[in-house]
């Protein structure tokens, strides 16, 4: 691509450009009258609960509630992730020290290389990994070493194929369970192995806990502040978005050791003035009623009966893909095309052509990273018949 007034080479380093192409694809598509069902953005498609409204609402019509939030403390706020994790992963945290709230985990992810690393260091990522990840080292200058998951080991990276002078460069290493675009679920057994590799080389773990409530069959994904000494090597990002249905607010935390809480705390303090209070308000109804009503539904449940109807369905059609453990992403190997091509389709290519010819969206593997190349992800963020009308359409474009 030419060089633009105005624009940086940095700009082009920045997430991967399958996003828009499948943008552009849909465009085409309903510009030529198909109805187009997207399951390609995981954007949550229900709305937070109405205790959580209410909250924002109320506060909303305070006048006290509109200077900048960090001229108060938000501790509040803090202190309720600190009881919700408390109660949900039995993890103790100091909500003054070892807790930040963010504008979204996608505020941190984005600025947490440039708050704990130099240009020149390096960071172990996964392949393939949520685009943010790669993204934040490119504007930061820091480099990565990819760690591929793939499904010989169970979509884990293998820390003994990194090798140990990598491990002794690297200044974080960066997981990411249950995984987006995977949904592969991790145990403690893992977190464990990983602290004890990271303190023996003195790697920070970073954990991205965006799915902790989406849990399937009674699945409950554990944090990695669970593990003893976690405090020391680790810190973990979660966020309201997908647990809560909270996507438009934009709030999450970073919780675990100090050091890199306090890095992040201080380039951000630089940057925004913290989370509009009001929707901190609402952050602290949503933990305190997660608290309170233990028998209300999590947010998995809803994925979990549209994963097991559009898998059954999809099933029926020919196409047999493994039920995934958490989140709302069905991470599928390419379709057994039933017909003839001139030769056999990439992800990219089937994607394209099912969303030409029925109108369904997904998104190629290989938009995550080189080793997403021969799958698809689907985003499960449409209703139970719409699930029902995209199967039968894939179902009729794989016969062809
Ligand atoms: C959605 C998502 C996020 C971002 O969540 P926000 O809190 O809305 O910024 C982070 N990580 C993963 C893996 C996600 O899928």
């Amino acid at each position: 691509m030419s060089q633009t007034k105005w624009r940086s080479n940095r700009l082009s380093q920045l997430g991967s450009s399958i996003f828009a192409e499948v943008a552009a694809w849909k465009r085409a598509a309903a510009e030529s009258g198909l109805d187009i069902i997207d399951l390609g953005i995981g954007n949550p498609d229900q709305p937070p609960a109405a205790v959580v409204r209410q909250a924002l609402s109320d506060a909303a019509l305070r006048p006290d509630m509109y200077a900048y939030p960090a001229i108060k403390s938000g501790l509040p706020f803090r202190e309720q992730a600190a009881a919700w994790m408390k109660h949900r992963f039995k993890v103790e945290l100091d909500a003054e020290t070892e807790l930040v709230t963010l504008l979204g985990s996608q505020d941190g992810l984005a600025h947490l290389a440039m708050a704990l690393c130099d240009p020149g260091d390096m960071v172990l990522l996964p392949n393939p990994g949520y685009p943010i990840y790669a993204a934040s080292l490119a504007l930061a200058g820091v480099e990565s070493v990819l760690m591929p998951l793939r499904e010989e080991n169970d979509f884990m990276p293998d820390l003994n194929a990194v090798s140990d002078q990598e491990w002794d460069r690297a200044t974080f290493i960066l997981v990411n369970y249950p995984n987006n675009p995977i949904s592969a679920v991790a145990d403690i057994a893992f977190f464990e192995r990983l602290i004890e590799k990271a303190r023996k080389h003195d790697v920070l773990v970073v954990h991205d806990l965006a799915y902790s409530e989406m849990g399937f069959d009674g699945c409950e994904p554990p944090s990695i502040l669970e593990v003893p000494g976690a405090m020391e090597q680790a810190v973990e990002f979660h966020s309201l978005s997908k647990s809560f249905n909270m996507a438009g607010c934009r709030i999450g935390f970073l919780a675990g050791n100090k050091a890199a809480v306090a890095a992040l705390r201080e380039l951000k303090a630089n940057i925004d003035y913290g989370v509009f209070d009001p929707i901190q308000e609402a952050g602290i109804a949503a933990l305190r009623e997660a608290i309170a009503s233990p028998e209300q539904p999590k947010a998995g449940k809803l994925y979990e009966r549209r994963c097991d109807l559009f898998l059954e369905a999809l099933r029926s059609e020919g196409w047999l893909i493994t039920a995934p453990k958490a989140t709302m992403f069905i991470w599928a190997p390419l379709p057994p095309m039933q017909w003839t091509q001139e030769e056999p389709w990439n992800a990219r290519r089937i994607s394209q052509e099912m969303l030409r010819q029925t109108g369904v969206v997904v998104v190629p593997g290989e938009a995550f990273g080189s080793e997403g190349e021969g799958y698809v992800r689907i985003a499960l963020v449409e209703d139970e018949e719409r699930l029902q009308e995209a199967a039968k359409r894939i179902g009729r474009f794989i016969r062809g």
